[in-house]
């Protein structure tokens, strides 16, 4: 995974300790440096990515559909005098518990726990629902992952996934992220396919006040990304994010050109990309970690962006995801506004998801 800009041997304990230091320096840091100040960049979008913490209430409202079956479903089976663990409750908890895309493992591992602890006793909704969140912080034992910055100079983002995923507004929603705090952005229209794209890209740079470079339509999308990066870094942008075209896993062609993008960034600017960042549709719900397993692997991407999180009851999805891949699920997209991103955090969307009387 690629961390700080640092040596290439640095181990996962240094890189956490990179981590601490950079939020540690976001929280004592100072203001949000202006973008041609490029010894400040590293700390600047450093605060700008921590302020974006504490957005419980987005991810509650994001949820909703989620909440609302599972609340329905368990407080059903349970009822408000407790409910006795036997053989036919805990099926049907489980039969619950899967609903939410959580996937059979997951599942199971909270059935068995409530099993373990309560079996031939009640269970009342206040001790399963400390029981379930205990479990899944434990599957999904995870810090917040904000964008790992460059030490030093622009870093720069690279966005995959399959299309309507939702890369483009998630680009939109990290661009404000940084523009708001007066870092600057340089966006790369690298989904050259579809002119409708790039203008999407535009709307979105104009509004929120980003640079943006586009090529010529069905052009290389290479040769975009080389310029977008290679304008950043000449500018001294903060960030510069680059936009790809929707790719399916199995388009060996289409995945290989993945490949040449991140090998031009690097040829701007050697260790880039610092990330790369998977866009799933958590509306796909399981289908979303076949998307995942694919592209993990050909694209080396580094995080994950689990979009479109509030339109649907499956929310459950983002458990097994983070359980089945090495790579972290970064942020969360809680609806189609600029704003609508969270940063992931584990106790957060547990809180969230369990939040049932
Ligand atoms: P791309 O093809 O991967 O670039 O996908 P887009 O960014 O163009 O998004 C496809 C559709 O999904 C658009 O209509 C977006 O408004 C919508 N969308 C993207 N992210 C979210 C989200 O977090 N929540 C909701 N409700 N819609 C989203
Ligand atoms: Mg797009």
């Amino acid at each position: 995974m690629a961390f700080w800009r640092k040596k290439k041997d640095e181990s996962a304990d240094e890189a956490k300790s990179s981590q601490a230091k950079q939020n540690s320096a976001a929280e004592t840091g100072g203001v949000a440096a202006p973008a041609m100040q490029a010894t400040e960049t590293a700390e600047a979008p450093a605060k700008a990515q921590k302020e974006q913490t504490g957005v419980f209430g987005l991810l509650k409202r994001g949820l909703k559909k989620t909440v609302d079956l599972l609340n329905t479903d368990i407080r059903d089976i349970v009822g408000k005098d407790g409910r006795l663990v036997d053989e036919e409750f805990l099926r049907e908890l489980f039969a619950h518990l899967v609903k939410t895309d959580m996937g059979v493992g997951p599942a199971g591992e909270i059935r068995d726990r409530i099993k373990s602890d309560f079996r031939g006793r009640k269970v009342y909704m206040k001790d399963l629902i400390e029981s379930a969140k205990t479990t899944i912080r434990q599957i999904m034992d995870q810090p917040e992952m904000p964008i790992q910055l460059a030490e030093s100079g622009t870093t720069v983002v690279m966005v995959v996934g399959v299309n309507g995923s939702g890369k483009t507004t998630s680009i939109a929603k990290l661009t404000r992220i940084f523009t708001s705090a007066g870092n600057r952005v340089v966006l790369g229209a690298g989904d050259t396919f579809r002119a409708a794209a790039v203008e999407q890209l535009k709307i979105w740079a104009e509004r929120l006040g980003a640079t943006i470079v586009t090529g010529k339509p069905g052009g290389d999308p290479a040769s975009v990304a080389y310029q977008a990066v290679e304008r950043a870094k000449n500018e001294s942008a903060d960030i510069c994010i680059v936009d790809t075209a929707g790719r399916l896993q199995t388009q060996t062609n289409l995945m290989e050109q993945l490949s040449k993008i991140r090998r031009v960034i690097g040829k701007v600017i050697p260790d880039a990309p610092h990330e790369v960042l998977l866009v799933l549709d958590a509306t796909a719900g399981q289908n979303a970690i076949s998307q995942a397993r694919g592209f993990s692997d050909a694209a080396g991407c580094t995080g994950i962006v689990l979009a479109k999180l509030d339109g649907t009851a499956k929310g459950g999805v983002a458990i097994p995801i983070r359980r089945e891949f090495g790579i972290p699920v970064k942020y969360v997209g809680l609806g189609e506004k600029p704003e609508d991103l969270a940063l992931f955090n584990v106790d957060d969307f547990v809180n969230a998801l369990f939040d049932v009387e």
